[in-house]
């Protein structure tokens, strides 16, 4: 009797697990994967690859993140005279400017990544991007007096929010916003909502340098990322695969985009405090679950440098780095935790 009542019970869970195992290998291949085309928006190239129930959603999902990337962009380019940014930087001078709520949020989250990295993230460098731009097609370095004249008006104590009636001002005439560190790690997470109202199961959103990831691709597998050798000659070489889900990485370089005087390459980060380019750190790769933060992380990184930034990624919860020298392009520095993400 007890014999048979064991054996019930060991049909039945076998059952059980079949049953679970047959589902799971359902699911599994009812799992499609859609990519799309490479596409140019904000100054750079994007690429969208969705996971989802079926082919409909799954392309739904994507077309809805693109949707969204493309509003933002709209909302925060600070070279289309038509966005809201430069409506903004034209009249917050002279006047409170009401701004849709997302530019509001990115606005304030910016003033606590300033607070939060000393002041060498700030989204009012905006004119000393303007000048070393200026600079760099003229071929000549800025001048002490340039600089100075620029120093007044950078610095987030400049900006007064108000929430009340989401609207922003600015206490000195000549303050520029400039958010090209923060809206493509702000987008691609907006984008990664998007998806997942949209009913995608897994994604990746590439905006250039940030990446964003979700669950996991078709095969159950994490998302592997590679970071780009920053040395020119050699920029398509991979010297480190990452391998994650649910979390954002970004690269800040002076491979890509840089001003180039004479026969000198300048980075297109600046350091507010001494108005010169950040060149000590060619590479700066941040990985943390949230692309904003990501993408502030590693203009900040880059400005701090090596010792200063890795004490600031120590500091921070979630928060991993992978830094390679100016002068030493073969060494990858590390911070305590990044090995988990590391690819084997
Ligand atoms: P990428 O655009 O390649 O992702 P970053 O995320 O590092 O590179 O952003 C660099 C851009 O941010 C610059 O081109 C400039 O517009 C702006 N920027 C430069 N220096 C700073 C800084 N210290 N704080 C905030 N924004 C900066
Ligand atoms: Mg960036």
């Amino acid at each position: 009797m007890k014999n048979q009542k064991l054996k019930f019970i060991l049909v039945i869970l076998t059952a059980i697990l079949i049953f679970y195992l047959l589902l799971n290998g359902l699911q599994n291949q009812r799992q499609v994967c859609v990519e799309s085309p490479n596409k140019i928006v904000m100054n750079t190239i994007a690429k969208i690859t969705a996971i989802g129930p079926d082919k409909k959603t799954t392309q739904l999902s994507i077309n809805a993140a693109f949707k969204e990337i493309y509003r933002l962009e709209k909302l925060m380019n600070r070279y289309d005279a038509n966005s809201q940014l430069s409506q903004v930087n034209r009249l917050a001078g002279k006047e409170s400017v009401k701004i849709d709520k997302d530019l509001f949020a990115l606005l304030q989250q910016s003033i606590y990544y300033s607070e939060l990295t000393d002041g060498a993230f700030d989204i009012t460098v905006g004119p000393l991007v303007d000048l070393w731009k200026k600079c760099a097609e003229a071929n000549s370095m800025p001048t002490e007096s340039q600089l100075a004249e620029v120093k007044k008006t950078i610095g987030c104590d400049k900006l007064i929010l108000d929430a009340n009636d989401f609207s922003v001002r600015f206490t000195t005439k000549g303050v520029s916003l400039d958010l090209g560190a923060i809206a493509k790690g702000f987008a691609a997470d907006k984008a990664i909502e998007e998806m997942k109202k949209h009913g995608a199961i897994g994604g990746l959103v590439a905006l250039g340098g940030q990446i964003g990831g979700f669950g996991t691709t078709e095969k159950n597998a994490k998302w592997l990322i590679g970071i780009r050798n920053p040395e020119k000659s050699q920029n398509n070489q991979i010297i480190a695969r990452l391998a994650l889900s649910d979390t954002a990485v970004s690269t800040s370089g002076n491979y890509e985009r840089f001003y180039k005087i004479g026969e000198h390459r300048f980075s297109h980060i600046f350091n507010p405090a001494t108005e010169k380019t950040a060149d000590q750190l060619a590479s700066v790769t941040i990985i943390c679950p949230n692309g904003t933060q990501s993408d502030v992380l590693s203009t900040a990184v880059s400005v701090l440098g090596k010792q200063k930034g890795l004490e600031l990624i120590e500091q921070t919860d979630d928060t991993e780095a992978i830094l390679i020298s100016a002068d030493n392009k073969k060494m990858l520095i590390k911070s305590s935790g990044v090995e988990k993400f590391i690819a084997k």
